[in-house]
């Protein structure tokens, strides 16, 4: 079948719409039309998720709460459950799963798919798309918005312009879904601020604003010498994202040199009984990836990011390679820095990387504990192919939730 796609790639966005306080609005109907914000209530809470209606007020993730009461004064202020978003998210990503294995999850509520490979067998990504839409809507009762296009950057910023918009204090319906067709791209990107460019942090766009460059277009046009005189060899990759190539594929288990998963917390972690249970879903959740993938890995690395936003990572990398969920949670444990729960963790990740690929995996198991332990979460992992990942976890994950602040 001929399709416009030809050979390049058609890559998917899919973002759930106000994630947290959708799933809030969900479990309580009465909130449907109000604005929700979740968030922390703490004196340095800040919003993790409003719907629409507090939006029209001007409140956005990562404001100040105190900001948000002050511009929201009527708001629903929620603590959020954190377990609950969890669970929803992984019924997301299961639906997406249903068209493809190459899917880059990227926090809960948003992934990229790669779909090239099965357009033959769906139809084309903006049939994909609105097929995810669909399924999305009736079997999570959420709305998700999907960006299409060529690459990583540009199936972003798409889905971002299929998202509801909010004039003159009034939501629009979402347009849904937002294909960027090849060859379209230049069209596309040019008028959007080069501010929303997926690696212009604030710093770029400072510089790149005191040359005049406010548009992706700008960026586009503006002359080598410019670039180079502000940038230096920085120039070159900026250029590549005016033009929407990223390089970067859909990091699926696949093709990946590493296998990870972070976690932002809505509310800052104080407990180390918290922490513990976190370290125990992260270990379960890449050990089950690398299970997957076939791998074993020889480097084990841990990332912190506090209250204050200061970030630690710290890494170990063994003898032999390992995929045992019990040997990856001993290690995070001893990575953990102690006594750093005082200043509150933001957020914890782990990556595992120096990858090895099928049989390289030694066991190290240094006692029967461990080894019981392990046939446990191989039984699991068989479980979670058969049935989905929610048919079964590990009983110290069953009461995770997030606890109010006060
Ligand atoms: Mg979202």
């Amino acid at each position: 079948m001929e399709h416009p796609w030809g050979a390049h790639r058609a890559i998917l966005h899919a973002d759930l719409d106000c994630f947290f306080a959708s799933v809030e609005v969900l479990e309580d109907p009465r909130l449907v039309g109000l604005p929700v914000i979740v968030g922390g209530t703490g004196p340095r809470g800040v919003v993790a998720a409003a719907s629409y209606e507090a939006r029209i007020f001007g409140v956005r993730s990562a404001m100040p709460m105190a900001k948000a009461r002050q511009l929201c004064p009527r708001g629903v202020f929620l603590n959020g459950t954190y377990s609950r978003y969890s669970s929803v998210s992984l019924l997301f990503h299961s639906v997406l799963r249903r068209f493809t294995d190459e899917i880059e999850a990227v926090g809960l509520d948003e992934a990229f798919m790669d779909v090239s490979g099965c357009l033959r067998l769906f139809g084309s990504p903006q049939v994909i798309a609105a097929e995810i839409r669909r399924v999305v809507k009736k079997d999570l009762g959420l709305s998700v918005c999907v960006g299409v296009g060529t690459t990583k950057q540009v199936a972003k910023l798409a889905s971002r312009r299929a998202k509801p918009k909010i004039t003159q204090g009034v939501v629009g319906p979402p347009i849904g879904v937002v294909v960027v067709w090849p060859g379209q791209e230049q069209e596309f990107l040019d008028p959007i601020p080069v501010r929303e460019l997926w690696g212009v942090g604030p710093k770029t766009y400072r510089k790149l604003q005191s040359v005049g460059i406010e548009r992706i277009g700008d960026l586009r046009r503006a002359r080598d010498e410019t670039l180079a005189s502000v940038f230096g060899k920085g120039a070159t990759h900026l250029r590549l994202l005016a033009a929407g190539c990223d390089s970067d594929a859909v990091m699926s288990g696949s093709r990946r040199k590493s296998i990870g998963r972070e976690q932002t917390y809505p509310i800052d972690l104080h407990q180390m009984s918290q922490v513990d249970r976190e370290l125990v879903r992260l270990a379960d959740s890449v050990a089950d990836r690398m299970r997957k993938n076939r791998a074993a890995a020889r480097t084990i690395t841990l990332k912190v990011r506090f209250g204050d936003f200061r970030t630690i990572t710290r890494s170990v990398t063994l003898l032999s390679a390992t995929d045992s969920r019990a040997e990856i949670l001993r290690h995070l444990r001893e990575l953990f820095p102690e006594g750093s729960t005082d200043h509150g963790i933001r957020l914890l990740g782990v990556a595992m990387s120096n990858l090895k690929k099928d049989g390289a995996v030694q066991l190290m198991l240094d006692d029967d504990n461990s080894e019981r332990e392990e046939a446990l979460f191989r039984t699991v992992a068989k479980i979670k192919e058969r049935f989905g990942t929610n048919a079964i976890s590990p009983a110290s994950l069953i009461d995770d939730t997030v606890k109010p602040e006060h």
